[in-house]
Order: C-alpha cells, then structure tokens, then sequence
C-alpha cells in the first residue's frame, strides 16, 4: 500500500482506495487533523475531495501516508553536516591541513586526538566548530531533525481511486516516448497490484518491462505473444543481463566501468580489475529452463526465417555469444523446433541479405536515386540519417524521397526531426549529444557541413520544418474531433516534449518536466545533499558542489574552496557513519551574486571515491520567503518544507551529475539532469550547460505542438480554462499522457 501511495504522490494525489472511504465526509475528525498538520510541516496540504476521502478513512491508512510522505522526505535520515553553523566559515585554511597532515604521518603527540585516529595540533583547525574530524572528514555527532515548518509555499494533493491509477497504468502502457526512471518504478509498482490492460505497447522499452514481469511471475508463454522481432529477445535478454533497457554493447559498458574508476591521483586508480570485473558480470550463463524458454520464443517468431537473419545481423556478435550460451543449437535439433533449426542454419551461413551493406556500397558509389530507393524500405532508419544524406546527396532530392515514407515514420521521430535540425546544421559548431550509456558528450559538427553557407543550411532547415509540420498536421486532421474550443496554458510554450531528455533518476516528489522552471520566493537557494543511508560506515566520499559562471570567469564552490563570493558549503564529509547516512549543504545567496553579475549557478554532485554515483543518495535544493534555519549547535539546515525539487539518485553508470540551473537574474531555478565524466566540478564545461539549455528552449514545445493540433482539427483557441479541450500544467505533469499528442 505504501508504494502505491508513493505512486500517487509522485502525480501530486494520494491512492486511496475506495473500498476504505466509502462515503465522503465533510466533517474533520482528530486524526485527519493530525495528519495534515504532520503534512504541513513535510510542505504538503490537502485538497477538498481528498481531506473529505480521508475524513472516512481508518487510522491505519493515515499512518501508512504519513510514513510514506516521511520516507520521500527523508525525515528519518541523519542531516548533520560537518560543520556547526557552518554560514559562518570556520577559517580553515591549506595550511591547517598540512600541519595535520605532518603531526600525523609522524605520529607526533601535538593536540587532541579524536575518534578516528587523528592528531588534530593546536592552532590549527578550530574543533569547536566541528561534529567530526576536519582532517579526514568522519562525522562522530548527529542531532535529529527538527521540523520548523519554514516553507513559504505548499504542494497541494489531490485525491486518487483505483480508476486514477488504472488510467495512469494505462498511459504509461501507451506513452509513445520512452518512459523516464520515475515512470518505470510507478510502471513496476501498478503492474504488480493491478490487472495489466489489454492495450497495445507503444515503445519496446515499456514492453521489456511488462514482458519482464509475466516471465517473472512464470508466464514466459503469454510473454511470448508479446515478441514480434528478434531483436525484442535479444533485448529482453540484455536488460534482464545489465538492467539496461536499451542495447548498450558490451565494450561501451566495460569502457564506462574503466573511465568511473579511474581516480583522480594514479596511485590510488583501481581501474584495470573494475573493468575486468565487469567483463566476469557481463559473461552469459543460463540454466536449462531459461535456455528452453528463448529456444521456444525465436522457434515461435511469425516472421520469415530469413528476415529474422537479416535483423539479427546489425548485432552480429552479440547473438552469436547468445546462442551459444543458451544452447540453442542443441534445442534446434530436438522435434518441434524445426523453425529454430532454419534460422539456426541461415544465420550461420550468411544466406541472407544484408540490407546495411547495399546501402553503404551505392552510397560510396554516390548512386543517390539507388541509396534512396534502398533507404525508402526503412523508414525509420531512413529518418535517423536524414540529415546526413541531405549534406551527401543534396537536400532536394533526399527531402523528396523521405516525404514518400515519413507517413510511416513515428510521430515521434517525425518530430525529434524538427527539433534536432536546429542542433545539427550549425557549422563549425559544437553539438551536445546524449550517447545509450546516458553520458552527455559535446562532439564535433559534420566535416560537410563547411561546404554550404549559412544560407543554404538555414534553407535546409526551413525544408525539414516545413516537412514534418505538414506530416503533423495531416496527423492531427485525420483524427475525428467533436470538440469546438481549446485552451492552452502559456507555460506550455516553455515546456519541451519530452523526447529526447529523459530524466534518468528518480523524482518521489510530485515530479516535473526537465526544463520546468521554479520561480524562487527568496533570497536564498540551499542546495542539498543526503547519501549512505542504510549502509554500514565506511569510506564514501561523495561532493557537492556549485559552479558560478560569470561572463568572463567562473568560480567554483566545492569540497577545496568551502566560501566564494555568494556561496558557502557546508564542509566536506568523507565517511558515513553507520546506517542513518550523512550531509551536504550549499547557500547561494542569490542577491549577492546580482550584485556580483553572476550569470547562472549549476547545481553539481559527482563521487570523489572510485566507482559510481550511488550510495542512495538524493540531491535537491530549497527556497523559501521566509529565513532558513541553520542550527548552531549542530548545522542541521534540512527542513523540507522549503524543499521546492529533489531527485533519487538511481542511475549506476553516471559519475558526476548536473542537478539544476539557476538563472540569476530570472531568479528561477531550471530542473534539468545532465550526467558529465570527471571527478570534480572543474570538469564540467559551462558551453555544455549553455547547449543543453537551449535544448530545453527549443522552438518545439508543447504549447506549440497543441497550436498545430488546433488548427489542424479546427479547434478555436480560448482565453478561458472552460473550453472543450483543457490544457494546464496539471495535465503537463502526467508526461505519458502528453506523449498521446504524439499521433501516429
Ligand atoms: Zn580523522
């Protein structure tokens, strides 16, 4: 029941089934109140329909969200930093740590010796100020955390029924774009309490996971009416191997492995055996029962023997380690599998055609009426190589030949193509890109690009809008609509479609859009970080850190400069303490940094230690009207009322990550999630930043995605939220239904 509830309130509602609020009732009893002034101090209040569901509802169930609504606040966990009062800087210096270093290394007996082992020497670090070791960064005090109820703005929850969450069930079922890791944890929660629909899956990702849990639950045949290509087993098998729901190839994750375990000092570098590990994990074992299970599922492909050969070629490598871990030739001979026995024989003999090779060779050969008529068979395929056959054999004659299939194309596609045009014909430029292991890269423009100017490659652009504008529009007109009015809500024109960013980490609280802003109510943004909850003490340094960029300059705030103009950090944990996890803080005072000319402030974590970004840790920030507390006598600044954003961090590969940008003048803060390579924020290079925010302003919104819809459907657009068609920003949260604009 508490990760149902959990669920909901990622959608701004809380579940409650209706069996156990049969009759609403108006009239507030004790332990509604109770719960709702617990609520205001976690920064949540309820709306009418839901206080009256709970008015009806038994103890119990209460207890169960107040102890859900704690857990995604994170009120149990320990949020005491290293410093005490920690605004205030403790004055540490350089030279603080070198004294402490020598005392140390020679063992000399010159102050106070704490917990851990270490002489801190007189004169040095002030250890009144500290809950821990300054020198090595192990906390030895926690102070529990005080609600103070300092928030200036609440979250509002709605009531939810079963109907909501089957609705809910349903459009992640449907989404059109991948799902993000919030929609799949909520994807996992519904499919095991409620009856999967019978509704057609849209993307293979979504589909791995429903597949995923009927093979769990011991349904591999109903699963297998759920495969139509080999390359949904063979994606099957690689996701249930590395968690991946993509086919991320092996080397690309040993190299991942490699470069996340490289140390920043040589000497201290482990990363030959962590890819050597790696390498062990990603081998292919399988039982009996799974070897049967695949041999059944490929002898049972309704597809072509040898259109079957021809998909699995692409991945070539890959399902030849397949089929011999999972014994498939010793299955191809047993009765019954005779279909097996073809594929078996046709892949090994190469007795197919390889659909990739015509295609380059007429290509090489500049055989452009060829390659195209080649391309025209995969329209997909097709779209993703677009731009780049425009650059090879001219934009007319490429644009022409696409414009025969794009009807066939997913509107998803269709779409993405508009979006990137802008990204990709910018010539001597640098393009920001996102690679299957989810790394953010900045690459190089096409070499070709240097061969058109700037107004033939505008011209390029003004072709591929023009195109997949129409494709939309007659989308839309083919669908039957009875509405005469339509609202769309302003902020939508500065929401992207989620298409291309998919935010890789969890959001428990009620979730946003990437590139949703926050408007700020103070002065002051805090920046935090918990993490190690759980886990036993040990060493795990984790870093939070901000970036200022300035026009001309950049500072940094982080675990080696504690104060710079604007920013304070609150002290550089290096151990966690058994369990209960540990703390970071940064204050940003935005005012200040006006005055100063800041430009915009990134919000970074990244892992100093070797391996990856985990140790469940959640990142966020705060803001509030009204003054947030610091304790003095123990530095705790965590009150989450004031917390306006924060994410779980889930994704395994990722090394460092950017969390948010804040906008100093806008005073609004952009919820965005960009992961970089190396270990401290130094790394991250501030174009990167400035490319992927222009990303998230691209001219394709869904405001405007809504605006072709209307004039394609004849829809009159209306100032008044009472209009046929709705749509505010409550809709925009349920992203998977956003995605059905997409019509196919
Ligand atoms: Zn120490």
């Amino acid at each position: 029941m508490k990760n149902l509830i959990k669920v909901s309130l990622r959608q701004s509602a809380i579940f409650i089934p209706a069996a156990a609020c049969a009759q609403s009732v108006k009239e507030i009893s004790e332990t509604s109140t109770i719960l709702l002034a617990n609520a205001r101090k976690l920064g949540f209040t309820f709306s009418e329909p839901l206080l009256h569901a709970l008015n009806a509802a038994a103890p119990k169930l209460k207890h169960e969200i107040l102890e859900a609504l704690r857990e995604v606040m994170g009120t149990n966990k320990n949020w005491t930093p290293l410093v005490k009062g920690w605004d205030i800087p403790t004055g540490e210096s350089r030279s603080d740590h070198i004294i402490a270093f020598f005392a140390n290394v020679l063992k000399l007996n010159w102050g106070s010796k704490l917990k851990c082992g270490h002489y801190i020497p007189k004169k040095t670090f002030p250890l009144e100020r500290y809950n821990g070791c300054p020198f090595c960064g192990t906390p030895f005090q926690q102070e529990e955390l005080k609600l103070n109820e300092q928030g200036s703005k609440l979250k509002v929850l709605d009531l939810w029924k079963e109907d909501d969450m089957t609705n809910y069930l349903n459009d992640l079922l449907k989404s059109k774009t991948a799902l993000d890791a919030t929609q799949v944890e909520s994807l996992k929660t519904l499919i095991l309490s409620f009856d999967i629909p019978n509704v057609a899956v849209a993307m293979k990702e979504t589909l791995m996971l429903l597949i995923d849990t009927l093979v769990e639950k011991g349904d591999a045949e109903k699963a297998a009416s759920y495969f139509s290509t080999p390359n949904d087993i063979l994606r099957y098998l690689w996701y249930k191997k590395t968690g991946f729901l993509q086919i991320v190839e092996p080397k690309t994750i040993i190299n991942k492995t490699k470069e996340n375990n490289t140390h920043l000092f040589n000497f201290f570098s482990n990363c030959n055996t962590a890819s050597l590990d790696k390498k062990k994990a990603l081998k292919l074992k399988y039982s009996r029962k799974e070897c049967k299970m695949v041999a059944s599922w490929l002898n049972g492909l309704s597809m072509s023997p040898k259109k079957v050969c021809e998909i699995m070629h692409p991945k070539r490598n890959m399902w030849v380690r397949f089929i011999r871990a999972l014994r498939l030739a010793e299955y191809s001979k047993k009765a019954g599998f005779e279909q097996l026995k073809t594929i078996l024989d046709i892949f090994y003999n190469k007795k197919y055609k390889v659909w990739q090779g015509i295609l380059n060779k007429n290509r090489q050969q500049f055989n452009a009426e060829k390659s195209l008529r080649i391309l025209k068979e995969k329209p997909g395929v097709f779209a993703r190589s677009l731009f780049s056959n425009m650059l090879w054999f001219g934009d007319d004659i490429t644009i022409n030949a696409f414009a025969d299939v794009v009807d066939q194309v997913p509107a998803r596609l269709v779409f993405s193509l508009n979006m990137y045009a802008d990204n990709y014909f910018k010539p001597n430029g640098k393009r920001s890109v996102k690679t299957l292991g989810g790394i953010r890269k900045t690459i190089d423009t096409h070499p070709l690009l240097e061969m058109y100017d700037q107004k033939q490659l505008d011209g390029m652009k003004a072709k591929i809008e023009d195109l997949t504008l129409l494709a939309m529009k007659k989308r839309f007109a083919g669908v039957p609509n009875k509405s005469k009015t339509i609202y769309i809500d302003p902020a939508l024109f500065n929401m992207p479609v989620s298409i291309g960013e998919r935010s890789e980490n969890v959001q428990d609280m009620p979730s946003a859009l990437m590139g949703t802003r926050f408007p700020l109510e103070g002065n002051e943004v805090r920046l935090f970080m918990q993490w190690g909850e759980g886990m036993p003490a040990q060493h795990l340094d984790m870093d939070l850190s901000c970036y200022v960029a300035y026009e001309h300059k950049a500072q940094f705030c982080s675990y080696s400069s504690l104060t710079i103009p604007g920013c304070q950090h609150s002290g550089d944990i290096r151990s966690i303490p058994s369990k209960v996890g540990t703390a970071e803080y940064i204050n940003i005072d935005v005012d200040k940094l006006e005055t100063l000319g800041a430009k915009y402030v990134s919000f970074t974590c990244n892992a100093y230690s070797n391996g990856n970004l985990t140790a469940n840790m959640v990142v966020g920030w705060m803001d509030s009207k009204h003054s947030m507390r610091i304790s003095r006598k123990s530095g705790v600044a965590y009150d989450p009322s004031c917390v306006q954003h924060q994410v779980r961090i889930t994704q395994p590969l990722a090394k460092g990550l950017v969390f948010g940008v804040l906008d100093v003048e806008a005073r609004e803060v952009i919820w965005l999630e960009m992961p970089y390579y190396g270990q401290v924020v130094q790394g991250l290079n501030l174009n990167g930043v400035e490319t992927l925010l222009n990303k998230l302003d691209s001219r394709l919104n869904i405001g405007t995605l809504l605006n072709i819809k209307a004039e394609a459907q004849g829809l009159k657009l209306t100032e008044d939220a009472e209009a046929d068609e709705v749509y505010d920003i409550q809709w925009a949260t349920n992203t998977a239904a956003v995605t059905q604009l997409l019509v196919d």
